[in-house]
Formats: structure tokens, sequence, C-alpha cells
């Protein structure tokens, strides 16, 4: 979860060495991570490996130009929206008019003040700031807190990749309520979305700070735990599945309480061959697979892929 406490970034790209000592004297007392990078395809090579919260761009670059790159990161869906201010010898009008016709937030002039600079910086970090949150919030389902699909789909194609390259391990956990749809036809929709909120509860309860915790569709959960292998994945699938099943509902209509079950298909990195490349699609399709034996081997099980 993004928290305050988070350091943001800042890629300063210029090609004079003196810039980015000077930026980084003039931003030393400020809380940020300064990355740096010295022409154009450095700075994409960068900012694609590791995005910042900024980019400080200078306008005049041999080989390609400020402007230029400033086009291209606006076209890069992942870069897009990393705000971009410019570094500028030139008080002309027409340039600067152009930099904020190809996105760019504001622009400092070289040799710049202290003063300015941080004030510049602090104004576009702040906006990004909030549009990350806007965008967390935007990925939480309503029914649980829990993320919500689309934002497990952004975490498999990066945090999982990125975790893999590392040579750490990464485990899903699939999980599917079981017979829920009787249960909604007994006792009313209201009831089953309370076995969902009590069942979302019980996931976030028993997982770790690093894990990310997901509603996947209507009686479905997924789970991304971090530095978890397999065998360490079981255990907490077990764990998810015992405390389940010990949950006691009250429900208005019919007897005075009822129980349910719930289904678990585990899978982790660490059993695939091919270390070097695996998608988070290829993990989730197989603790999709494990769930699927989950249920056909008698539900209220956990299967490993
Ligand atoms: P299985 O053991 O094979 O998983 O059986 P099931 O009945 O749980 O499986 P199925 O996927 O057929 O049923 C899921 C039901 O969940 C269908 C739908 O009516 C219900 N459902 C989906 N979203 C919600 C929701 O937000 N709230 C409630 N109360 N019910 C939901
Ligand atoms: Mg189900
Ligand atoms: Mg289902």
């Amino acid at each position: 979860m993004l928290g305050d406490a988070e350091r943001q970034s800042v890629l300063v790209v210029d090609d004079s060495d003196d810039i980015h000592q000077l930026v980084s004297v003039r931003l030393k007392s400020e809380q940020l991570s300064l990355l740096h990078a010295y022409g154009a395809d450095e700075a994409l090579a960068t900012a694609r490996h590791e995005p910042p919260d900024l980019f400080l761009l200078d306008l005049d670059m041999p080989g390609t130009d400020g402007l230029t790159l400033c086009q291209i990161l606006k076209e890069e869906e992942t870069l897009k929206h990393i705000p971009v201010v410019f570094l500028t010898g030139t008080l002309d009008v027409n340039t600067k008019v152009k930099a904020f016709d190809l996105g760019a937030v504001d622009y400092v002039t070289k040799p710049f003040d202290s003063i300015e600079l941080k004030a510049r910086v602090g104004a576009a970090l702040r906006t990004k700031r909030y549009h990350d949150l806007l965008t967390t919030k935007a990925h939480i389902d309503a029914l649980t807190g829990l993320w919500d699909r689309g934002y497990l789909d952004e975490q498999l194609s990066s945090e999982v990749s990125l975790l893999h390259r590392k040579g750490r391990p990464v485990s899903l956990l699939m999980l599917d309520i079981d017979h829920f749809k009787p249960l909604n036809d007994t006792y009313g929709h209201p009831f089953g979305d309370r076995v969902i909120q009590r069942v979302a509860q019980v996931l976030n309860r028993l997982s770790r700070e690093s894990d990310i915790t997901c509603r996947y569709g209507g009686e479905e959960f997924c789970m991304i735990l971090r530095d978890t292998t397999t065998d360490g994945a079981m255990v907490l699938a077990e764990r998810i599945r015992q405390e389940v099943a010990a949950l006691d509902f009250k429900a208005n209509a019919g007897p005075a309480s009822t129980t349910i079950t719930i289904s678990i298909g585990v899978s982790g990195s660490d059993a695939f061959e091919n270390e070097d490349n695996l998608p988070g699609q290829t993990l989730l399709e197989a603790s999709d697979r494990a769930l699927y034996m989950a249920k056909s081997n008698g539900r209220n099980r956990v299967e490993s892929a």
C-alpha cells in the first residue's frame, strides 16, 4: 500500500555532469531518491526498469533532445502519468510552449535557484502523490476492502516477474467458496455478502503485510505471496481452510447457524523449470488448475499445482 513515508524518486536527465551535481546539492535536504541519466536512451532504460515519480529533463541534449524524449515518455503506458519538469537554459517562449504542449507540467531555468527548484519539484511531486492515491483507491473492492482483480492483474505482470527475475520465490493462492450458490438461494443475497466479507477478514488476518489479497470475482479470491515457496504457501492455505471452516454464521432464516468451506489451489514459482521467464499468468493458470483439482477431489481441500 502507498504510504506517506514512502520516499519519492526523481530521475534527473542531463548530459552535463555539473547539472547533476548542482541538482543533487540543491535537493539534498529533501527526502528524495535521486536517479541519474546522461542521455535519452539511458533515461528510458532506467525509467522502464524503475519508474520514478518525476522527470527533471534537460531540453538541450546531444542526440535525442528533451522535447523528443518527453514525447516518447508520454506515449508509454507505464511512464506517461509521471510528471515532467524541464531544465532549460533558454527563455524562448516558443520552446516553453512546445514543452507544455508535449505534456510537461513545469520548467526551471538554469542556473536554478535552490528555493525555486525545491518549490517546483515539490509541487509536481505532490500532484503525483495524489494521482497515485486515487489510482490505488480505484482498485479497492467495495464489499470487502480487498484489492480488485484489475490490481491483481497489474501486480501479476509487474511484481511477480520482478521478484522472479531477482530470484525470489513467489506463490499464488486461488480460493473459491464451496457451494456458495445454494447458500445465496437459501438465505438471500445479503447473507451471501456477509459470508464473502467474513472470509475476506480471515484472509486479511492471516496474511502478511507483503501479501497482496484480492477479491478475484464473486466468491473467489486470489493472494500473491511474496518471498514464499510452494511449501510455505501450502501451510498458509491449510490454515485459511481451517479458519474458514470454523466460522459460524447466524442466519435469519432457516437453521440457527450454518458453516461454510473453501477450496484452495496453490502454485509457487519454485516448482517451475523455466526459472528465467515465468510470467505471472503461468502461475495464475497453475493455481486455477490446482483449485479445480481441489473442487473435483471433494472440496474443503488444498491442492498444489
Ligand atoms: P462450487 O463449490 O463449485 O464453487 O459451487 P458454487 O455454488 O460456489 O459456484 P458458482 O461459481 O457456480 O457460484 C457462485 C455464486 O456466487 C453465483 C452468484 O450468484 C454468487 N455471487 C457472485 N457474486 C456475488 C456477490 O457479490 N454477493 C453474493 N451474495 N453472491 C454473489
Ligand atoms: Mg464457489
Ligand atoms: Mg466460483
